[in-house]
């Protein structure tokens, strides 16, 4: 069981709900899972296909917009009403430059205006985030993983 709850936000000044449109919503969840980005929807779907009882919140609205369903371009969602552009604290290390950061806030989070742009990381950061506790990240048992997406024939 996945049920997905929709909030409607009014998209400038202070998020406010304006409109809850609910599905099917029960008064018993085994997992409710704040966000259905990239990790959110995971989650979800591992928990789900466990056979819990799962409720994913999501800040967002659906993911039918012409800009995601067309990944072509994917950049006129940036700054857009499927955007947070939040504001970034100016760091030092970027010479204090003043800037918005682009997430998501849509069904699907980033996967839904990012650029889809994908690489293989280098070994040595797999084995380095392994060897610092992320169990099964190692870069061959990564690979496992990693070499099927890259082969993945297009759906
Ligand atoms: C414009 C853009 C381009 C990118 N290009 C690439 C690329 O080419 N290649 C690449 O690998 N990565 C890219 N990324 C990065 C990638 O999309 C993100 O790293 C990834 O989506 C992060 O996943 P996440 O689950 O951490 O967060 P997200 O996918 O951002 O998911 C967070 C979800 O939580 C929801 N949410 C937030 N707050 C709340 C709340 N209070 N209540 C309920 N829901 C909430 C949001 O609406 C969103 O759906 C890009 C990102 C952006 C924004």
């Amino acid at each position: 069981m996945f049920a997905v709850a929709e909030f409607g936000f009014q998209i400038s000044g202070d998020p406010k709900m304006i409109d809850t449109s609910k599905k099917e919503i029960q008064s018993h969840y085994d997992f409710i899972v704040v966000g259905a980005g990239a990790a959110g929807s995971v989650l979800a779907a591992e928990l789900s296909a466990s056979g819990a009882q799962v409720l994913v919140i999501e800040s967002g609205g659906p993911d039918d917009a012409p800009a995601i369903l067309n990944p072509s371009v994917w950049f006129y969602n940036v700054g857009g009403p499927l955007d947070y552009h939040l504001p970034v604290t100016p760091s030092p290390r970027l010479n204090n430059r003043k800037f918005n950061m682009s997430l998501g806030r849509v069904l699907g989070g980033g996967t839904s205006i990012n650029a889809m742009v994908w690489m293989r990381g280098m070994q040595r950061d797999y084995d380095g985030w392994a060897k610092n506790g992320a169990k099964g990240f190692a870069y061959l048992l990564a690979s496992n993983f990693l070499v099927p997406m890259r082969v993945a024939p297009a759906r």
